[in-house]
């Protein structure tokens, strides 16, 4: 007989709260017809570079775009090193080789799963260019040791802060430790807009060149046709990319920002009942938040311990797929991944620490959108399903 799963409808990992307020902001802006983008884009930007408190926020249409334009501006030559985790979302690493550059990974610390300063320096020759530090599920990585590092040996800092809305290491923002940071709107993060990101620095040089390479290369002038200013010529100075946000997602973002406060005040809810209830599974819960920090709580990762569970990661979450209950996994390390093994000849071994949470590593429901009875039923089939 076919026993009962906890749940009798499917709870989708990573699945968005949109309130009202959200859905009458964007029925506006499709009533004003300014669905390109528009003036709810350079609102959405004055948002961020406030909450920030950086000088300029360029919005785009992911951060993808944000990393491959951050690489760009700052200059990539061919052959150009830039040391990143493997540890991460692929586009991190796709970026880079989209910019012409070279990849190279640096392990991470097995409990906060960010890249490890010491390893960083060992992978320094005279090629490398960039560091790009992940902020991994919204832990802050090292940022102290990582720019002591850049600046003994002359290196920028792209931080990639997908993860990293709220972040913050001793009292200063994610995103402005570094030369340009790069955020994600993407369906499943703290804050959303569909698909978007937006780099942020205090640079006018790579403020201008991200401005002027998202849009078509066209001179920075071009972005006054966005206005009722008047007829404007533009002006091709490079090939450049169509990365811009539209309105219609701007508005999605004016109308979630406001939000992030209560959104993470949820998120703590949900990451402390996770925390209480799996303590004695064999299960490894969360690192500790560290003093003077603040995590962004993007994703709520358990590894699961498959010695003493008897159990492999893929195992127990296709078991959880059967209660009903949606995961993800974040992530398999990049290097053994068929083109970065391929391409650059990374191998199993190379990165242990990375290894051991690819081969381990479950992200359990975390959004605002959980009821109290959502998150009863993952913790009733994590323990189900670990017995
Ligand atoms: C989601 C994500 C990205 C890419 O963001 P998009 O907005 O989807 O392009 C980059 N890096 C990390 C770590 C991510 O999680």
């Amino acid at each position: 007989m076919k026993k009962k799963p906890i749940r009798e409808n499917y709870l989708v990992f990573g699945s968005p709260l949109i309130e009202d307020e959200v859905i009458e902001e964007v029925v506006d802006t499709i009533k004003s017809c300014w669905i390109g983008t528009g003036p709810r884009v350079n609102q959405f930007e004055n948002m961020i570079s406030e909450y920030k408190d950086i000088k300029h926020a360029m919005a785009l249409n992911s951060c993808t775009a944000g990393l491959h334009l951050a690489l760009l501006a700052i200059g990539i030559n061919p052959g150009d090193e830039v040391i990143t985790t493997p540890m991460t979302f692929c586009a991190t690493a796709n970026s880079i080789v989209h910019a012409g550059g070279v990849p190279v990974f640096a392990d991470v610390e097995k409990d906060t799963m960010n890249i490890d300063p010491e390893e960083i320096e060992k992978k320094i020759t005279n090629k490398t260019k960039v560091i790009i530090p992940v902020h991994f599920a919204g832990r802050p990585c090292n940022m102290d040791a990582i720019m002591k590092i850049a600046e003994r040996h002359r290196l920028k800092v792209i931080e990639d802060c997908a993860h990293a809305i709220e972040t913050t290491y001793k009292g200063k923002k994610a995103g402005t430790f570094g030369d340009i940071g790069c955020f994600s709107f993407y369906v499943t993060k703290n804050i959303i807009t569909g698909e978007g990101g937006m780099a942020i620095t205090d640079n006018d040089e790579y403020a201008t060149k991200i401005k002027i390479l998202g849009l078509h290369g066209m001179s920075k002038d071009a972005w006054k046709r966005f206005s009722d200013d008047g007829y404007k010529h533009y002006q091709v100075i490079y090939p450049g990319y169509k990365y811009n946000m539209t309105d219609l997602q701007a508005a999605i973002g004016l109308k979630q920002f406001p939000l992030v406060e209560k959104y993470s005040k949820r998120r703590k809810e949900i990451w402390d009942q996770y925390n209480q209830a799996f303590l004695n599974l064999p299960v490894t819960i969360p690192a500790e938040e560290e003093e003077n920090t603040r995590h962004a709580l993007h994703l709520y990762t358990l590894f699961v311990d498959i010695e003493k569970a008897n159990m492999s990661r893929d195992e127990f979450l296709m078991a959880l797929h059967k209660e009903n209950i949606g995961t993800g996994v974040h992530y398999i390390a990049l290097h053994l991944h068929p083109y970065y093994r391929s391409r650059y000849g990374y191998k199993r071994g190379d990165f242990p620490n990375a290894e051991y949470i690819s081969d381990r590593t479950v992200s359990l429901p975390l959004s605002p959108k959980l009821t109290d009875s959502d998150v009863q039923d993952v913790i009733r089939a994590v323990k189900k399903v670990l017995k």
